[in-house]
């Protein structure tokens, strides 16, 4: 059987799909029912009706997330619609709950245009904690996101885009120390200029890459200031002023190759024509710009080599970020997720990969050794430190920046974390 057998099966046992409701009151008696639902429930109604922050006391908003799609770019699949990617939706709640206990609805709409997408995620307000874009494509993502993120006061957070960027961003910085290298020195080649790559090549910046070291490709090469009138705004936010050429053209000398675009389009040689010790993210799914071995064999000296897949080194996986990023915030009752939040995640991410790992996550591992170097340069997901280490980051960040509504003791908060 296929691994997509295998998932039918497991998507169809009674009962259908992953997810259900459950009940955290007693249910017993009359008198549970009458104080759950009319007339008790009054009570909680006029607390909240009269200051509408007990919201976060009396329901469940401050654990719930919506995982909200219209199902316009999902995985590799591409613009499958709102239906079909509520399997998606469905298991992003599991995630969202087996990494850090947040509750998740997961709403799935058919709807294609971003202003219809914007009015009604806004009239969800009430009913969450915090917002997880999800699969919504290129570039209507970037005016929903924007446009939420001015006109809501809870957290918004598309994961295509910033999940991507915080997770590359973290192996970066790792990176960028493995090589022995400045990450304000670094010359970084980004292959693709969709969802994933504009965020990451924005959130770099907020690392401390410098914007004109950063040169972009989309399918039709490098973007120059002389395609600049062609193309969409986000592209042209990172035209540089370089002759036109393409992606090979590009990779010349660079230290960084991002890709975040198709794969196979990666060749040895031009590993071969990249600056020592290069770093190499070849995050395209299934199939990465360059194989890990092929890049991996093509150079003498060391290939810093990250790609999406569980099956080699360091792989970029989104749930190393949004579980805990969310966690962090919604403990605080966020306003938001900020550059702040974000860098303060990459951080404690960077900074746990340099940590000695606890036995039980090596043997979760195959026993293989997980030693910070170029081999190790991300914490892995069943990691229980990541919990611990990132929420409480994200949280302090919240209260720093102003974002947070309520604060935490942070010593407290992680404790209460591992109990
Ligand atoms: P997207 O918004 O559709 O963007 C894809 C980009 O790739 C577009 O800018 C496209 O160029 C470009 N492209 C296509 N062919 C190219 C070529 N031959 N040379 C250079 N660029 C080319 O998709 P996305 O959501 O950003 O995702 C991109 C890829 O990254 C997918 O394979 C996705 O699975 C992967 N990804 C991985 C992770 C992870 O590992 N954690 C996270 C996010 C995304 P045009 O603009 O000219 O069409
Ligand atoms: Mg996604």
């Amino acid at each position: 059987m296929s691994l997509e057998d295998d998932s039918l099966e497991y998507h169809e046992a009674d009962p259908p799909g992953k997810i259900e409701i459950a009940t955290t009151k007693p249910t017993n008696t009359q008198r549970d029912l009458s104080l759950a639902y009319s007339p008790g429930v009054a009570g909680p109604c006029r607390a909240i009706d009269e200051d509408p922050g007990e919201a976060y006391q009396y329901t469940a908003k401050g654990n719930l997330v919506g995982v909200i799609s219209n199902g316009s770019a999902v995985l590799g699949l591409g613009d499958i619609g709102a239906q079909a990617s509520k399997p998606v939706m469905e298991g992003k709640g599991v995630l969202f709950k087996r990494f850090a206990d947040i509750d998740v609805f997961d709403i799935e709409l058919d709807l294609d245009d971003p202003e219809s997408m914007i009015a009604a995620t806004k009239a969800m307000e009430p009913t969450f904690g915090g917002i997880n874009l999800e699969d919504i494509k290129a570039p209507e993502c970037f005016q929903i996101e924007e446009t939420l993120r001015e006109e809501m006061s809870i957290p918004v957070f598309h994961d295509d885009q910033h999940g991507t960027a915080i997770i590359s961003g973290a192996a970066l910085l790792n990176a960028a120390e493995v090589a022995g290298k400045d990450v304000a020195d670094l010359d970084v080649v980004f292959s693709g200029a969709g969802a994933s790559a504009i965020a990451s090549a924005r959130f770099y910046v907020s690392l401390g890459v410098r914007k004109e070291n950063i040169t972009m490709c989309d399918s039709s090469g490098i973007i120059t200031e002389s395609r600049a009138d062609e193309v969409n705004e986000f592209k042209r936010e990172f035209a540089s002023d370089v002759p036109e050429g393409d992606l090979a053209d590009a990779m010349e000398g660079a230290d960084v190759l991002v890709g975040l675009s198709i794969g196979g389009i990666v060749s040895p040689e031009m590993i071969r024509s990249m600056a020592a010790d290069p770093i190499v993210f070849a995050m395209a799914n299934p199939d990465p710009e360059i194989d890990y071995e092929a890049a991996k064999s093509a150079r003498e000296d060391t290939v810093i080599m990250a790609t999406g897949r569980s099956d080699y080194p360091n792989q970029v996986n989104n749930v190393l970020g949004f579980p805990f990023i969310f966690r962090g915030a919604l403990d605080v009752r966020a306003t938001e997720i900020n550059e702040e939040m974000k860098v303060a995640c990459a951080e404690a991410l960077a900074d746990l990969a340099k940590q000695d790992v606890p036995d039980a996550v090596v043997k979760a591992y195959g026993d293989q050794p997980l030693q910070f170097g170029s081999e190790y340069i991300l914490p892995k997901p069943v990691d229980p430190r990541v919990l611990f280490e990132v929420a409480p980051a994200v949280a302090q960040a919240a209260i720093s920046s102003g974002a947070a509504r309520d604060e935490v003791e942070l010593d407290e908060y992680r404790e209460r974390l591992e109990a």
